[in-house]
């Protein structure tokens, strides 16, 4: 691993998120990835390996990993670390910054937050299941305040990243390294 390739400023750059604090804390022991669901179908995607290239700085070799998708968000690291380090926040942290700086996310979240600009839910209702509702004499759905969805898209810059963002659709195990 060359020297250039190392970011010491990441490590901090990812304590300042929420969630995120504690990286510093992990002492490598292995058991997020002995208890992750996901560690066992990828070679990439192991919670320990992810916080430790967070400890070393590889921020470029982290965000080019579409792997780092593939978390459930299921939490099981977070409730059996002993070091109380939140992998999955962790995760979100890099998530967010791959977003953010690589324009670059799977199909299915761009089409979800699509979704939350037009309707403000997450999969938009089709018109035969609103109707099977009223018919079950179900309430309507609550109306969801879309002018204050989309003012939230524009002020934090989420909308121009929206629609300038590249999107893939299959996550690609990749070997260890
Ligand atoms: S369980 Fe906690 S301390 Fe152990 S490797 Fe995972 S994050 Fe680090
Ligand atoms: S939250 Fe993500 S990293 Fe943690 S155990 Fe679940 S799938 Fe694995």
């Amino acid at each position: 691993m060359s020297i250039e390739r190392v970011d010491p400023k990441f490590k901090h750059e990812i304590m300042n998120m929420p969630g995120a604090e504690r990286i510093h804390l992990c002492f490598q022991c292995g058991t997020c990835t002995a208890d992750c669901v996901i560690a066992r179908f990828s070679d990439f995607y192991k919670p320990r390996k992810i916080a430790r290239m967070v400890q070393l700085g590889l921020k470029e070799r982290l965000l080019s990993n579409d792997d780092l998708w593939l978390c459930t968000t299921c939490f099981t690291c977070v409730d059996h670390c002993p070091q109380g380090v939140e992998v999955s926040s962790i995760v979100r942290a890099l998530r967010n910054m791959t977003v953010r700086e690589k324009r670059r996310m799977p199909r299915v979240f761009k089409a979800f937050a699509s979704n939350i600009l037009k309707s403000g839910y997450v999969y938009l209702m089709p018109e035969s299941r609103l109707k099977r509702r009223e018919a079950e004499g179900l309430p309507p759905l609550p109306k969801s305040k879309i002018e204050d969805v989309a003012k939230l898209f524009e002020a934090t810059g989420f909308s121009e990243i929206l629609e300038s963002a590249e999107s893939f659709d299959k996550v690609e195990t990749k070997a260890g390294d």
